[in-house]
């Protein structure tokens, strides 16, 4: 399996962003939600913000003190410790802002988690941060790195991975994708109800192009 290069998303594909955001949503305006009630990736939305919250609350949950907590998603270390053992390399592909670069790493390596590099991604048009020295690329440079296989949740990131790029996807079930028609991209995108099923799909991939 030595050649697979995979993209893995970082929040709510390996560690559990959207439950973490509950218990500030509870904390900050009072209000209480349960996870299956996030049914829109736009948090905006589905926890009835209005702008002011909204940008207060995107403040805070890019927050190092925030972000150094979040739990790893169920089986996500098994399967990445698998796969480098195997040499599959991975690169964490995220649309957080630059800014969270050094908290990026050391909540990788915290996990030890092998990964290539973290390559952040302007993959919601939010205005460009003048971070100095983080590199943000636009989605569409994705398309030539030679991924194996992408794994995300964010339903406008699967829509440019199935429309414009040949990147097989893996799709990690969330309330906010679940409803989301991928009937057209059928054989390419997988959904996973699990990581031992994104697991799975890499093998399946891996077998198919040996
Ligand atoms: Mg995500």
């Amino acid at each position: 399996m030595s050649k697979a290069l995979v993209y893995v998303d970082f929040d709510d594909v390996l560690c559990q962003t959207a439950d973490a955001f509950l218990g500030v949503v509870e904390r900050e305006f009072g209000r209480r939600y349960a996870f299956d009630d996030i049914h829109f990736f736009d948090l905006e939305k589905s926890f009835h913000l209005n702008q002011e919250e909204y940008e207060h609350l995107m403040g805070l949950i890019h927050d190092p003190s925030i972000l150094r907590i979040m739990v790893p998603m169920p089986g996500v270390l098994d399967v990445l410790k698998e796969w480098a053992a195997v040499g599959v390399q991975t690169v964490v592909v995220t649309g957080r802002p630059p800014e969270t670069e050094p908290v990026c790493h050391e909540w990788l390596e915290r996990h030890n988690i092998q990964y290539d590099r973290v390559l952040f991604v302007d993959k919601y048009g939010r205005t460009p941060s003048s971070q100095v020295g983080v590199e943000v690329v636009v989605p569409e440079n994705l398309i030539d790195l030679g991924f194996t296989l992408a794994v995300e949740d964010a339903p406008a990131m699967i829509e440019f991975l199935v429309h414009q790029t040949d990147i097989p996807v893996a799709v990690l079930e969330r309330p906010w994708n679940r409803r989301m028609d991928l009937s057209r991209a059928e054989g390419r995108v997988v959904r996973c109800k699990d990581w031992l099923a994104v697991g799975e799909v890499l093998n399946e991939r891996v077998r198919c192009s040996a």
